[in-house]
């Protein structure tokens, strides 16, 4: 596969517009008991599997997950499906009970089924669309603020692309399907939003090193967060 590259930073970039989150609804993994169930793609799922996306809560996504299985009772069905879905945190280590900022995680990885539509968060360019080595295939959107600021939303491990580099997207635009590529130890969504100066596509996890919330912040920013931030913007 070849990575397209498109530099043309004179483009006119389109405006963020009101951001969306990249999937509309979930899978309630909380409530499948077999592999059978888990494993359906995409296609494979009914109107009854899905549910709303869950808030992003540390607070209930760090409950350990041994207290919420043990046994199952209805009423933390919600709860599970929600870190299940949110798998990985911001800069968390790779652990479903790991809070932000315990490792090197430049992201949030978001447990979807195989060749579930991914919607781009806001207008942009597409800057890049290819082979991201550990990242597997991947997207990676401009966006420009109305101050003038750039960010970059990445969308990585995708099954398929449905752009290619210099395409002008809308919020909410198909641009992609969840799948597994590069190193994945099953479907899901690595969704990344970098600072202009970043300095890596996807900082890979070093369980030796992890960053501090200064030297994280310094070239991305919680992709959920950047989303709830923009998602009434009105221009
Ligand atoms: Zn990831």
């Amino acid at each position: 596969m070849f990575a397209f590259q498109d530099n043309d930073t004179d483009a006119q970039v389109p405006a963020l517009g009101k951001a969306v989150f990249p999937v509309d609804r979930i899978p309630n993994w909380g409530a499948m008991r077999s592999s059978a169930e888990w494993d359906r793609p995409y296609e494979a799922m009914t109107e009854a599997d899905f549910v709303p996306v869950p808030s992003y809560d540390l607070a209930q996504l760090t409950i350990p997950i041994s207290s919420l299985t043990n046994p199952i009772i209805e009423d933390n069905i919600h709860l599970i499906t929600a870190k299940l879905f949110y798998s990985t945190r911001y800069f968390a280590a790779y652990d479903l009970d790991a809070d932000e900022f315990t490792g090197n995680h430049a992201g949030v990885d978001l447990k979807l089924p195989l060749g579930t539509p991914v919607r781009v968060i806001g207008g942009g360019i597409v800057r890049e669309a290819g082979d991201g080595g550990a990242l597997g295939t991947y997207v990676m959107v401009e966006h420009r603020l109305k101050n003038g600021e750039k960010f970059f939303s990445i969308y990585g491990h995708l099954r398929s692309m449905k752009v290619r580099a210099g395409d002008a997207v809308g919020a909410g635009q198909v641009i992609g399907e969840v799948g597994f590529t590069g190193i994945s130890t099953g479907p899901h969504l690595h969704l990344q939003v970098d600072r202009d100066d970043g300095s890596a596509k996807h900082m890979p996890f070093t369980p030796l090193q992890p960053l501090t919330r200064n030297e994280a912040a310094k070239w991305s920013v919680n992709p959920i967060t950047f989303i709830q931030e923009h998602v009434s913007a009105s221009w």
